[in-house]
């Protein structure tokens, strides 16, 4: 067979380069690929355990109640459903997203909320309304690895306030504010994710959600909560959303279908007041005219069968299983140098190994045994902070996969260990990260977590003078 005469080159010489480099935006040049979706390419390999993406268990909802839902919306209402749609999302969506945040106890009014394309668009749309090149957003250390190249693109200087295991310390917050008011600045937004946060899995306590809350209202300071998790509990006591807390003054609102229905429908909302959302719909106009009108009409069809809730207590079950498969095999299969949060709700574990690892290249190897997870460093803006992080995901997996997963990781981390142990053995390696005075046998790939693994512990990797076994920062009295 003949070639087609246009075929399009699979890859751009340094001439093509060149030719396009002089017309690229600025912004392009800051603009930073999300780690999860280089890694969704690679982990689409059927054999590759990827305890990497962010992948809700889709496997379990009914196929029969798809099936019945999208058949009735091709006889009753395909006409409205192959049709483009409001900006804002239909009035029929936005009452199912008031149902939504009412199960966590906010009552937003229906003319605050538009309906996006996933919780991603949201952020981006926000970001699109409030960031000029070099004004600064604050965020967590590690904060969501999608939202930064959101900060980066529109050219963002993003300040990353450190996390322990009750969220975002709320003391150096203040300090940074404090600071930045020095200097005359002040931020054009605080982002978080409150409760199960993506990577870490922490929660922000109750105490520094009302201190947040607080500090927004006495700096008419607006904080962005990002809650795709919130539902997704299964420990511990519920806590009110900052939206609830702040009743929507300054807390601008993002939450989404994908973790609690699906996220192949990119559905997701904004929640803002009003001279806020008419620039986010002006945004969002620009950007794709409407959110897809036919996933909305799935989700009403869905919600009139009112069994939502109970789909969403079924998949917090099954994964507070995995979660447990998960921290049982990182106590049999890390090093006892490594520790790990143990969240309550969501879906990710953050695991922090000895200080010379380093995640990024540890994946490489990692996928030569086809197992993946996403480096810690995609949770940090600056270069080098999480370096010896990761994040890992319990939801899309079985529990013998994650069991799997988890082992052959821990095998390439203790070779890594031996490693080291074996370079730096008699070079005085005191002072020097790791385990010095223990020698490689002494760290067996199978081994018992110590009690201080788990939470209790500043998610923050320590500095190089911090000791040798990896320290674990006494949690202070931080509000
Ligand atoms: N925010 C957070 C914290 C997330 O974890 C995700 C998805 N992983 C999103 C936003 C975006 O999700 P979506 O666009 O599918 O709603």
């Amino acid at each position: 067979m003949e070639e087609p005469p246009h075929r399009r080159r699979a890859h751009a010489g340094s001439r093509d380069l060149q030719r396009y480099a002089g017309l690229f935006a600025e912004r392009t040049g800051v603009m930073r690929s999300s780690a999860m979706r280089d890694l969704m390419a690679i982990t689409a390999r059927p054999e590759v355990i990827s305890l990497a993406g962010g992948l809700p268990d889709t496997s379990t909802f009914p196929a029969a109640t798809f099936a019945a839902q999208m058949t009735r919306i091709a006889q009753e209402s395909a006409a409205e459903a192959l049709q483009y749609g409001p900006t804002e999302g239909f009035a029929a969506t936005v009452d199912c997203i008031v149902e939504v945040m009412g199960a966590e106890g906010m009552l937003p009014d229906h003319d605050d909320v538009i309906v996006t394309t996933g919780g991603q668009q949201a952020i981006d749309l926000i970001c699109k309304t409030l960031i000029d090149p070099g004004d600064v957003v604050v965020c967590e250390a590690p904060t969501y690895p999608g939202a930064v190249p959101v900060f980066c693109s529109y050219q963002a200087e993003t300040i990353q306030v450190d996390c322990d295991e009750d969220g975002m310390r709320i003391d150096e917050l203040d300090a940074v504010l404090e600071r930045l008011d020095r200097e005359g600045r002040r931020p054009k937004l605080v982002y978080s994710v409150p409760s199960f946060q993506n990577p870490a899995g922490v929660t922000l306590s109750l105490e520094r959600r009302r201190r947040l809350v607080e500090l927004a209202r006495s700096r008419e300071l607006l904080v962005v909560e990002d809650n795709p998790y919130g539902l997704l509990r299964f420990g511990g006591e519920p806590l009110p959303p900052l939206y609830q807390l702040d009743g929507g003054d300054f807390v601008i609102y993002v939450g989404t279908f994908s973790k609690i229905l699906s996220p192949g429908i990119r559905l997701g909302w904004a929640v803002a007041p009003p001279p806020v959302m008419e620039k986010i719909v002006l945004g969002k106009q620009a950007s794709d005219l409407c959110t897809s009108t036919l996933t909305q009409h799935f989700v009403r069809e869905y919600f009139a069968e009112g069994r939502w809730q109970a789909y969403v207590d079924s998949l917090a079950e099954l994964y507070r299983g995995r979660r447990d498969t998960m921290v049982e095999a990182l106590r049999r299969h890390f090093p006892p140098q490594a520790t790990w949060t143990e969240p309550e709700g969501g879906m990710f574990i953050w695991a922090t190994l000895p200080e010379f690892i380093d995640t990024g290249d540890l994946l490489a190897k990692a996928l030569r045994e086809d197992v993946a997870f996403v480096p810690g460093q995609s949770a940090y803006v600056e270069d080098g902070r999480g370096r010896n992080s990761m994040r890992l995901n319990f939801s899309g997996s079985g529990e013998e996969e994650i069991r799997e997963g988890i082992r052959r990781i821990g095998n390439v981390v203790a070779e890594q260990v031996e490693l080291y142990h074996a370079l730096t053995a008699g070079k005085g390696a005191e002072g020097s990260p790791g385990t010095p005075g223990r020698e490689a046998e002494d760290v067996p790939v199978d081994v018992k977590a110590k009690p201080s693994s788990g939470p209790g512990h500043d998610l923050t990797p320590p500095g190089p003078d911090e000791g040798a076994v990896l320290p674990f920062r006494k949690k202070e009295n931080t509000g």
